[in-house]
């Protein structure tokens, strides 16, 4: 499984991508945070699944572990950008 540390970055960086325009609730934080946590985890869009969306999306493109890879860059880019 991917190993996120609940840092909620992501979650509260919404408008860096139009395909979590849905859940934006305005200004880049999804309306479903709570904290740093989902407080609709075990029923979250699967665009929040990183394990599902590799099962469905790019496990004929990529390693798992290269898919994992690149997605701790995105998330280290955002950590960095929030200090
Ligand atoms: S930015 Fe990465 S580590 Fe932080 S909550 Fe999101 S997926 Fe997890
Ligand atoms: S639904 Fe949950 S996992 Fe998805 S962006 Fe919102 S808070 Fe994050």
């Amino acid at each position: 499984m991917f190993k996120c540390d609940c840092c909620g970055c992501c979650c509260r960086n919404l408008n860096k991508s139009e395909l979590y325009s849905d859940l934006d609730r305005g200004d880049g934080v999804c309306k479903y945070l709570s904290g740093n946590l989902c407080s609709i985890y075990e029923n979250r869009p699967l665009l929040c699944r990183v394990d599902e969306c590799y099962d469905l999306y790019f496990c004929n493109i990529m390693e798992r572990k290269e898919y994992y890879r690149l997605n701790m860059v995105e998330c280290q880019k955002l950590k960095n950008m929030e200090g």
